[in-house]
């Protein structure tokens, strides 16, 4: 049942957060909320603090990019079922509906102490309350010879955007009897079923339009999300195009060569006409220069509030965070918004505090029509957010089922985007 925390559970609760009840109250004015990053997670939080404040409290959005294309359903644009546009999305209604104020710039330092964050180009802006939502960045290191630089010819495509853009270029140029090479990422990393929504969207596209084509999946993993579910469908729709090599036949991508588009492993290599190698990741760079990411590289947060245990008055969210039983998925990140934005308001305008309930669908394509999905109920403890329930679709489901999953999935995605940007 939903009940009011009071002031000294909340401290107890939130750790770091505890120093901030003792702080001095907000200084004159509206008090001010920064949020880095207008991704699932920071947008969300920054919608969410605006809208239900009213003009109390006084929001600012600060995002490198003009637009953000998501993550979710890039793979869909990979495939060829979906557009650029319709997965791309402005901030206009952030600012127009909510009054927040959006600066289109790349955060590059947090002064935790005297509560400040400066932009590239110099503007700095101060704070009382500091949300960090910056998503991954990649260990590229972890692979010898790969790099920013690399992923312009040999994509990740883990970020959405320009990068999605380039791997869907070079299916579209690919030779029929060709091989899309793929090399998924060591856990944890984001959104755990989307290699695998990769494999089979890709398969459907080259199976339509090129079929004599191969794709070879290099896993830093001997098992994954769902796979009961993929390796089912992958042999329904596709049987014979992919071949899915774990860890422990070929000991992982160790090093990755550009100009002879090849993967080294341990043993074997392999030559790809496509390569998309999705480095090991960690939490988004401004989190890590900030303080705020320990030594697995991902931060810290108490469970009901996504407050930084490294840094009082600053919050991290989504895909950044070490949210325990949750995955890094964009339901997640928006999910946990939501109960940041609650703990925010009610320490800066005392509004009421209820306990967080969290919760996550990530649904995957295996084929056109046909939709699985896993998720979870979750609930703040002391040590943790730990999941209460969880359910999975099922191997064997009939098609009517499936297409039913599919189309829950399109109506997520348009409920989440607007939930998420207005
Ligand atoms: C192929 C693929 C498929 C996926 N499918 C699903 C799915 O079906 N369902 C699902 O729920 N999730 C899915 N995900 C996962 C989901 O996209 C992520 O978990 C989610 O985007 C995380 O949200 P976030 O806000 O933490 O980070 P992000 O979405 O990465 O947003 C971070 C934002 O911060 C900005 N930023 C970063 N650093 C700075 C800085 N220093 N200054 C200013 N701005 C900055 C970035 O530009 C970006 O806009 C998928 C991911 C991939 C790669």
């Amino acid at each position: 049942m939903d009940r009011k925390f009071t002031r000294r559970e909340f401290g107890i609760m939130a750790g770091v957060a505890a120093s901030t009840l003792a702080a001095p109250a907000i200084a004159q004015g509206k008090p001010k909320v920064v949020v880095i990053g207008g991704g699932p997670g920071g947008a969300t939080a920054a919608r969410y603090i605006a809208k239900d404040s009213k003009g109390a409290v006084d929001v600012t959005l600060i995002e490198a990019n003009a637009r953000h294309t998501t993550c979710f359903f890039s793979n869909l644009y990979i495939g060829g079922l979906r557009s650029f546009d319709s997965i791309t999305h402005g901030y206009d209604k952030l600012a127009s509906d909510h009054g927040i104020n959006v600066v289109t710039g790349f955060a590059t330092s947090v002064d935790t102490a005297k509560r400040i964050v400066t932009v590239a180009g110099g503007q700095s802006v101060s704070y009382d309350k500091l949300v960090v939502a910056p998503g991954i960045d990649f260990k590229y290191e972890a692979y010898e010879g790969y790099s920013k630089e690399v992923a312009e010819t040999i994509p990740h495509a883990w970020q959405a955007g320009p990068q999605s853009q380039i791997l869907r270029r070079q299916l579209e140029a690919m030779d029929d009897g060709g091989v899309f090479l793929i090399a998924p990422p060591p856990n944890p990393f984001r959104c755990p079923p989307g290699p695998y929504e990769r494999i089979a969207l890709v398969a459907q596209y080259l199976k339509r339009n090129k079929p004599k084509s191969k794709i070879i999946a290099v896993d830093a993993k001997d098992k994954f999300s769902k796979q009961a579910l993929f390796e089912e469908g992958w042999a329904k729709y596709y049987d014979g195009m992919i071949e899915w090599l774990p860890l422990n036949i070929t000991g992982g991508v160790k090093a990755v060569d550009e100009k002879g588009m090849t993967l080294h492993t341990g043993g074997e290599s392999f030559k790809g006409d496509v390569i998309n190698v999705i480095p090991p990741q960690k939490a988004g760079a401004i989190a890590t220069a900030a303080g705020l990411a320990n030594e697995t590289g991902w931060c810290p947060i108490d469970p009901f509030t996504m407050a930084s245990t490294r840094a009082p008055h600053v919050y991290v969210l989504g895909d950044s965070s070490i949210a325990a039983a949750m995955p890094k998925s964009g339901f997640a990140a928006n999910s946990q918004a939501k109960a940041c934005a609650m703990a925010i308001r009610a320490e800066l305008t005392g509004s009421r505090a209820f306990e967080p309930r969290y919760s996550n669908t990530c649904w995957s394509m295996i084929a056109s029509g046909d939709g699985v999905k896993v998720g979870a109920s979750y609930k703040a403890t002391r040590e943790k957010i730990a999941s209460t329930d969880t359910f999975i679709s099922k191997t064997g489901e009939d098609a009517a089922m499936r297409t039913a999953t599919a189309e829950e999935a399109e109506g997520w995605y348009a409920g989440i985007s607007a939930d998420i940007f207005g």
